[in-house]
């Protein structure tokens, strides 16, 4: 049996419609710089990170050998009363990054769980402390967090959502201020008003509200929705007037994803507790961070016969593999001064974006950093989205693949988030091929719209 049969015998994959993955197959066999190859031999951009995952490229010389070294020492050993050598090296590294709140470091091995370990840690801190009415948690709409029950719960975005509803934990959703899909082109307003409504709902209910989980500066998932400047300022503002925990994820945006370290920083925000993850090892192992704050980590520090532990871990938490790599990683960020470039090459893409906000059926182009979304709509003016069933953006992005580039979008938002590493001319290579994907589906699919619906 060759390699395809054999996927579509065996494979389940992770949020795909298997049906979609039988007619389009593909298998990734190497990959190198910002590019993968299949098993035929066709290369492709790597222009979603793999997921939003990768820094530097493939096979990176650095992060190679960081973990070719550590495998000279050992794989895994636990995190459950004791450390290692990498996972206690990491814990000052990212500290020394961190906001100046965060002042503690707890390992797992995916952002959902880095998320669930946030929300059961703010749960549990008013536990300890006596203050046992705080159990809730307000989210923020069309939020992800990842998809274990509990990052469910904290989540909100109907389509991935709706059918565990029995199983998820009841909280607080609260608006988010979307501008584009916001009636008046009013960035401030749109803010002003979603800030209102968020403290309209702690003034009344913030005695039985332990936390607030918000994705930093962007909601990527939901659709690459950059969130108007001061908002996330604003929400750490009430979140402390009102005795609130903030937990902020920075799964997708951390690691210089938006240009700063933590997206957080472009407003100066310090969490109360924060998420990571995705970018943490490259895009390379499977690392995630809970940071929390001395009070936090102090609320639980106690006789054990008192019960206040932190009763949570997993078999691999702390991997020196994948804490070797992530050293290595902050490393790189330093030598290779990451975040500025991406912030300087972040105006660059802008620039190569007007020729695809041009296009007839592309609405609006989000972007923050390398955390770029280019939303497709059916009628540009009336910003008239396509119907469900056009799959205009997934049509797009095989297309792209056809075009050698790889893409997942979410909604009808073509996702764009190239490697860190990226550079001007591999940028200007990709947007171009997006460009030409996206022009010629969206131009046949409103014909085809047009054709069957009037
Ligand atoms: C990807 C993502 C997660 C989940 O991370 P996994 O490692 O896939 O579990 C959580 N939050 C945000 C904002 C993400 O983008």
């Amino acid at each position: 049996m060759d390699l395809i049969e054999k996927s579509k015998k065996y494979l389940w994959l992770p949020f795909t419609q298997m049906k979609d993955y039988d007619s389009d197959p593909l298998i990734i066999e190497s990959g190198k710089g910002i590019k993968v190859k299949d098993v035929h031999g066709k290369e492709y951009f790597d222009a979603f990170s793999s997921v939003w995952l990768n820094v530097h490229g493939h096979r990176k010389k650095e992060l190679d050998d960081a973990v070719r070294e550590q495998l000279q020492k050992i794989s895994h050993s636990t995190l459950l009363g004791m450390t290692n050598v990498p996972a206690t090296e990491l814990a000052e590294e990212l500290v020394k990054i961190a906001p100046r709140s965060l002042s503690r470091v707890f390992y797992s091995d995916s952002g959902a769980e880095a998320v669930e370990i946030a929300v059961k840690m703010a749960y549990q801190y008013w536990q300890n402390i006596g203050e046992k009415d705080k159990q809730k948690f307000v989210s923020i709409k069309n939020g992800y967090h990842g998809d274990t029950i509990g990052a469910v719960s904290v989540g909100a975005i109907d389509i991935f959502h709706k059918v565990y509803g029995p199983l998820m934990f009841e909280g607080f959703k609260t608006a988010v201020p979307h501008v584009y899909r916001y009636p008046e082109n009013d960035p401030e307003k749109c803010r002003d008003e979603a800030l209102e409504t968020l403290e309209n709902l702690l003034k009344e209910y913030h005695k039985e509200i332990a936390g607030l989980t918000i994705e930093s500066m962007v909601q990527g998932a939901g659709g690459m929705i950059v969130l108007p400047e001061g908002y996330l300022s604003g929400v750490r503002e009430l979140c402390s007037k009102y005795d609130v925990l903030m937990i902020v994820d920075e799964v997708a945006t951390g690691f210089g994803r938006t240009g700063k370290m933590f997206a957080c920083e472009h407003e100066g925000v310090e969490p109360d507790l924060m998420a990571a993850g995705k970018g943490i090892t490259g895009g390379y192992l499977p690392i995630a961070i809970t940071y929390t704050t001395e009070k936090i980590y102090e609320a639980f520090y106690d006789e054990y016969t008192n019960l206040k532990t932190f009763f949570h871990g997993h078999s691999y938490t702390g991997n020196q593999l994948g804490c070797a790599a992530a050293l290595a990683n902050l490393k790189l960020f330093e030598k290779e001064q990451i975040n500025q470039q991406v912030a300087r090459k972040a105006e660059y893409l802008q620039e190569l974006f007007e020729d695809i906000l041009d296009l007839s059926h592309v609405g609006d182009i989000r972007q923050l950093g390398f955390m770029c979304g280019i939303e497709l709509v059916y009628d540009k003016k009336t910003k008239e989205p396509f119907p469900f069933e056009s799959r205009a953006a997934y049509k797009a992005s095989l297309k792209m693949r056809e075009l050698g580039l790889l893409t997942r979008p979410t909604g009808d938002v073509v996702v764009f988030m190239p490697p860190l590493a990226s550079t001007e001319a591999e940028l200007k290579e990709m947007v171009q091929i997006m460009k030409q994907a996206i022009n010629s589906v969206t131009i046949e699919e409103a014909l085809h719209v047009a054709a069957t619906s009037y």
